[in-house]
C-alpha cells in the first residue's frame, strides 16, 4: 500500500520548483546553479489600459516573464485567462525552459499572461488589449531577445494584431517577433495541430516500448480547445484511436463506441460546448479523467490529476498535452500503478517546436511544406521522447524526472559554458 501525503500546495510554481529540485538533487547540481535555476530571471508586471466599446476604460493586469535564456532567446505564449496570476506565468515559463532543452531547440524560457475572460470581449476589445500588450513589451521582446506565441485562448489573430502592432513600432518588418501567426503574415504551415501532433508522436513512440497495438483502442480528451481537439481528430487519423470521452470547462460526453471529430466540432462550433452532443452520454468534466482507456490526454489547464483522482485512472498511458496537469503527489502515484506518463513538457512541445521552426522559415523568408514541417517535428519529437526513454532506464526513475534530467543538465551545461556560474 502507497501511502502519500495529500498534495496540500497547488501553486504551480512550487510544483515547478518541486519538481526541479529532485533532478537537481539526482544530479547533484552546486548550490549557486540550483538557486539560479529555480527563479525566473526577470519578470515584468504590467497593466494595459483599454478603450472599451461602451467608452469607458478597463484597466487589465498582465505579465511577461523571462526565465532563462541561456540556450537562445526566451521563448513562450502569452494566456489570456480571468484566474491568470504571475505564479502561474512563472510556473509556465519555467517550463518553457525545460521544454525547449528538452527538445534540444536553441531557445529559453518565458511566458506572458492577462488577467482577463476574452470570452466577455468584443472583437474590436480584444484587438485594442492585444494591441495594448505589445505596447508594453516592445522594448522587451524580438526575434533574439523574447518571442511570444498563442497559449489558453489567444489565437493567431491575436499573433497578427501583436505582430502588426510591434511592426509599427519599431518601423519595419519584423515577423520573427512572435509564433502562431496566420500563415498569410509569416505563419508556418502547420502550427494549427502541432501540439496535438507532437503528442500523438510521442503517444506512437510510448506504444512501441510499450509492445501495444494502439489500433482501435479507446482514448479520451480532457480539454477541447486547440490541443485537445485536434488530439481528437489526429489519434483517429494517425494512430486508428477510437476516441470515446472528450470534456470541456462546462462538461463531459461519452460514447463507448467512438465519437465522431467532425460532428463533435460543428456541436461545439454551434453551441460553444461538447455538452448536449446527441449520440453520448453526458459526463462530468473531470470524470473523463476516470474513463477506462488505453491513453488519456488531459488538455486543459494545471493540476486535474491529483492524489485524490490519481487512484481511479484507468489509462495505460497518460499524454500530457496541457501544461501542469499532474501534480508530484499523483505522480507517484501513477507511477507506482505503473501507468506511463508521457510528461507535458515533452509530450505537448510539437507547438513549440513549429514555432521554433517559423522562426527559421521567417528568418530566412522562405517556407515549407506541410510535408516537411510534419517530418521535421516527428524526427524532433521521436528524438526527444528516446532521449527521455532512455533516460528513465538510465537513471531508473519515472518519465518526469527522465524529462527533467535531460533538460535542467542541458540549461546547466550552456550556463556554466557562458561562465555565469
Ligand atoms: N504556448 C505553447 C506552449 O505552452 C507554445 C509556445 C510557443 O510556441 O512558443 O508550449
Amino acid at each position: 500500500m502507497l501511502h502519500v501525503s495529500p498534495d496540500v500546495v497547488r501553486s504551480p510554481f512550487v510544483i515547478a520548483q518541486q519538481q526541479f529540485d529532485a533532478a537537481a538533487d539526482v544530479l547533484n547540481l552546486d548550490p549557486a546553479m540550483r538557486e539560479f535555476l529555480r527563479w525566473p530571471l526577470r519578470e515584468f508586471h504590467f497593466r494595459i489600459p483599454v478603450k472599451m466599446d461602451d467608452g469607458s476604460v478597463r484597466i487589465f493586469q498582465a505579465f511577461r516573464v523571462q526565465y532563462n535564456d541561456a540556450r537562445g532567446p526566451t521563448k513562450g505564449g502569452i494566456r489570456f485567462h480571468p484566474e491568470e496570476t504571475i505564479d502561474t506565468v512563472r510556473a509556465l515559463a519555467a517550463w518553457m525552459t525545460w521544454k525547449t532543452a528538452v527538445m534540444d531547440l536553441p531557445l529559453g524560457g518565458g511566458k506572458g499572461g492577462v488577467v482577463c475572460n476574452p470570452k466577455e470581449l468584443s472583437e474590436g476589445e480584444l484587438e485594442r488589449l492585444s494591441r495594448g500588450y505589445m505596447r508594453q513589451v516592445a522594448r522587451l521582446v524580438g526575434p533574439e531577445l523574447d518571442v511570444p506565441a498563442p497559449d489558453v485562448y489567444t489565437n493567431p489573430q491575436i499573433m497578427a494584431w501583436m505582430m502588426d502592432e510591434y511592426n509599427v513600432i519599431v518601423g519595419r518588418h519584423e515577423p520573427g517577433v512572435i509564433t502562431g501567426k496566420p500563415p498569410a503574415l509569416g505563419g508556418s504551415k502547420g502550427r494549427h495541430d502541432a501540439t496535438a501532433r507532437g503528442g500523438i508522436y510521442a503517444v506512437r513512440e510510448a506504444a512501441k516500448v510499450l509492445g501495444i497495438d494502439l489500433r482501435g483502442q479507446p482514448a479520451a480528451i480532457q480539454g477541447y480547445g486547440n490541443a485537445g481537439s485536434y488530439a481528437h481528430k489526429l489519434a483517429v487519423e494517425l494512430l486508428g484511436m477510437k476516441v470515446v470521452a472528450v470534456s470541456d470547462s462546462r462538461g463531459g460526453i461519452y460514447n463507448p463506441d467512438g465519437l465522431d471529430y467532425e460532428a463533435v466540432l460543428a456541436h461545439k462550433r454551434e453551441t460553444g460546448s461538447v455538452v448536449g452532443f446527441s449520440g453520448a452520454q453526458p459526463l462530468g468534466s473531470n470524470d473523463v479523467l476516470e474513463v477506462p482507456v488505453t491513453v488519456l490526454f488531459p488538455a486543459a489547464l494545471e493540476n486535474v490529476i491529483t492524489s485524490e483522482n490519481a487512484p481511479r485512472i484507468q489509462a495505460r498511458i497518460v499524454a500530457e498535452l496541457a501544461n501542469g496537469p499532474t501534480t508530484p503527489e499523483a505522480d507517484e502515484i501513477l507511477h507506482a500503478r505503473d501507468i506511463f506518463v508521457i510528461p507535458d513538457f515533452l509530450c505537448n512541445a510539437g507547438g513549440v517546436t513549429v514555432s521554433y521552426f517559423e522562426q527559421v522559415q521567417d528568418a530566412m523568408n522562405y517556407f515549407w511544406t506541410e510535408e516537411e514541417v510534419y517530418q521535421r517535428l516527428d524526427e524532433k519529437m521521436t528524438r526527444a521522447f528516446h532521449d527521455v526513454h532512455e533516460a528513465a532506464q538510465e537513471w531508473k526513475v519515472h518519465n518526469r524526472l527522465a524529462a527533467y534530467i535531460v533538460a535542467v543538465s542541458r540549461v546547466a551545461e550552456a550556463v556554466r559554458l557562458r561562465g555565469w556560474v
